[in-house]
């Protein structure tokens, strides 16, 4: 049965749980308001089906919830965040004004974090500074489950890459993708659900294709998306997140010893630019243009637009919500 709830009762629901569970107050703020803002968006794989992931980590030791960033100003475009093995959000939010300083300063400014951990959608880091006139773009690499092209075993994580810019007159734009087939969170979802993967997904622990989703997750890995070109993609965020931010690559940190850990322990990259410094007519003008053209090409959904539907959707009648999975929450908050 589905029933609905408010966004704020949502998010301070998420926050009792992650208070309970081992964050600090600042953190377990930022984590639900992530969180709800994923359900209330749509973006199911990383919404509430994420806190038992996130409380399992913190449970058993491998993520900080504690964690207390330390921002490091590398050079005019260039900051540096220390997660202390802490959730990458909270060090975002701590940098994120000295990133758009410099953005604005400069031009251009690069966020590397790294020693920290990221279970969301990537979208909700970067489409805040396309609100504020920025350009942002920001990849983070995960955990080895996705096989290069041409390999045998998994190396890349599904290492998403995410991109917002402004429009004139409009929402910005924006898109986040994995790079794997699928996203991790949607094997796990098909599963549960018993549902087959689309074709060219993955592969079972002997390499041979597959569209069960458990095979893929037990012992088998993904694929990336579109051949070798995704692949490259993905080898790109590897280097952006992990060799760029001093994080570890998605095939280099061994959380056998916490069994139950979901939280990739890796490193996120976000690229700014203020597009005022540009040449010609204004970028939000400019981009204004082209989303016209696509739509007088016949285009009827632009990536970003059915969250922003679920979004306004979610601001009329609430969000809704399986019932059992909204008293899973309530006992997580009390367990
Ligand atoms: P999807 O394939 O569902 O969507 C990718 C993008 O394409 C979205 O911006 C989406 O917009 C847009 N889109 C989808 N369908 C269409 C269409 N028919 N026409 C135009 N645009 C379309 O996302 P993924 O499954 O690849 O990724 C899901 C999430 O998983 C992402 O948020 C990603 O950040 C997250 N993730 C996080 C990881 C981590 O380690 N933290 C690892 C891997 C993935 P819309 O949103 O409006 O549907």
């Amino acid at each position: 049965m589905s029933v609905t709830i408010s966004y704020e009762e949502l998010e301070a629901l998420l926050e009792t749980i992650f208070l309970r569970h081992g964050t600090r107050a600042g953190v377990a703020e930022l984590l639900a308001a992530n969180c709800a803002t994923c359900e209330r968006d749509g973006a199911l794989s990383h919404g509430i089906f994420r806190m038992r992931g996130y409380v399992d980590s913190l449970a058993t030791g491998w993520v900080d919830g504690s964690a207390v960033p330390v921002i490091e100003d590398a050079a005019p475009s260039f900051c540096r965040v220390d997660a202390r093995n802490g959730f990458a959000q909270p060090a975002l939010a701590m940098a994120r004004e000295l990133a758009m300083q410099k953005a604005r300063t400069t031009g251009v400014a690069v966020l590397a974090i790294r020693n920290s951990h990221h279970l969301s959608a990537l979208w909700p880091d970067v489409e805040p500074f396309a609100q504020d006139g920025l350009i942002a773009l920001s990849v983070v690499n995960s955990f080895a489950c996705t096989v290069p092209f041409d390999g045998t075993s998994a190396v890349f994580g599904t290492n998403p890459i995410a991109f917002a810019a402004p429009v004139e007159d409009a929402d910005p734009i924006v898109f986040d993708l994995a790079t794997s087939a699928m996203a991790n969170g949607d094997v796990q979802i098909a599963a549960r659900a018993g549902k087959a993967l689309p074709p060219h997904s993955g592969v079972d622990s002997e390499g041979q294709p597959t569209i069960d989703a458990r095979a893929v997750l037990d012992g088998g890995a993904l694929l990336t998306f579109g051949g070798y070109k995704g692949s490259s993609i993905s080898m790109m965020v590897e280097l952006l997140g992990a060799a760029l931010t001093g994080g570890h690559f998605s095939f280099e940190f061994d959380w056998s010893g916490h069994k139950g850990a979901q939280t990739p322990h890796t490193g996120q990259l976000i690229l700014l630019i203020d597009p005022s410094y540009a040449a010609g007519n204004p970028f939000g003008l400019r981009a204004q243009t082209l989303i016209a053209t696509m739509q007088a090409a016949g285009v009827s959904r632009l990536p970003g637009q059915r969250r922003a539907e679920t979004r306004a959707l979610a601001a009329q009648n609430g969000i809704p919500i399986n019932a059992e999975d909204l008293a899973g929450l309530k006992a997580l908050a009390i367990a």
